[in-house]
């Protein structure tokens, strides 16, 4: 691991007058698992798009690879290699697999590039190859989780934003979720931050956590500490 591949500093957004996140600083390092915990309403989505540029801050600033990319149009942040997959399964319900997987890499001109993509894609997903003519509508919640981080990895991102990648799914298939990070990492060089409630599965994954409450940071630090139930109690 090395230095700040995303830095947030003193990030204030909200909606209209509300603020929902008060002046939060953030590091993710290079080749690093950051989680980011907290409970509902915590202000993880709000922070989470504020960086991403779908809810510009109010106040702040975000660096990645060291340029400041505060505010910038989603679209840009795409095609420079930092990926964001909402909360909610985000694909085109009607299309196919692949043309969904095909159109997470709209902005890659290189076809070698695409194909080197999804045969990793397919290979970490073996469902979304056995099922690349389905349409994905008629898929279960799991395996649309497992086409929308298909999507984003479409462009080979450098940074990955997933927000709540465990929202409504089976344990199993969140273990399944999770256990892709690790392979996320080897395979396309990826950073990512993970936003979760899920604590029981996504703490085995984290290289560091921070904790979120009323839209501020009560914890960052190693996720060892966060596996004593009672620290965790505290905390939340
Ligand atoms: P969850 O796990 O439920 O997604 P969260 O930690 O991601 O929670 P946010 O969704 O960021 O939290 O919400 C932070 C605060 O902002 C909450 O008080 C919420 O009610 C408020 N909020 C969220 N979205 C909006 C919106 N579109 N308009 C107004 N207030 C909002």
């Amino acid at each position: 691991m090395s230095g700040p591949i995303l830095e947030v500093k003193g990030l204030v957004a909200g909606y209209g007058k509300k603020r929902a996140v008060h002046g939060v600083d953030l590091t993710l390092n290079k080749g690093e698992t950051l989680l980011v915990l907290g409970h509902n309403g915590a202000g993880k989505t709000t922070l989470m798009q504020s960086v991403f540029g779908l809810n510009p801050p109010m106040a702040g600033q975000v660096f990645y690879e060291g340029r400041d990319v505060t505010a910038r149009n989603p679209a840009l942040n795409v095609a420079d290699g930092l990926a964001f997959v909402p909360q909610g399964h985000a694909i085109f319900s009607s299309l196919t697999v692949r043309d969904n997987l095909e159109l997470g890499a709209f902005v890659e001109t290189d076809r070698a590039r695409i194909q080197k993509h999804l045969d990793d894609v397919f290979s970490m997903f073996p469902i979304l190859k056995e099922r690349e003519k389905q349409i994905a509508g008629t898929f279960s919640g799991g395996q649309k989780q497992m086409l929308a981080i298909g999507m984003a990895l479409m462009h080979g991102p450098r940074v990955l934003i997933l927000d709540e990648p465990s929202i409504g799914l089976a344990p199993n298939l969140v273990d399944r979720v999770m256990k892709s990070v690790e392979e996320i990492k080897r395979r396309f060089d990826a950073s990512i931050i993970i936003v979760e409630q899920n604590v029981k599965y996504s703490l085995p994954v984290a290289d560091r956590v921070v904790v979120l409450k009323t839209g501020g940071v009560i914890y960052e630090g190693a996720p060892e500490p966060l596996m004593d139930h009672q620290k965790l109690i505290e905390l939340f």
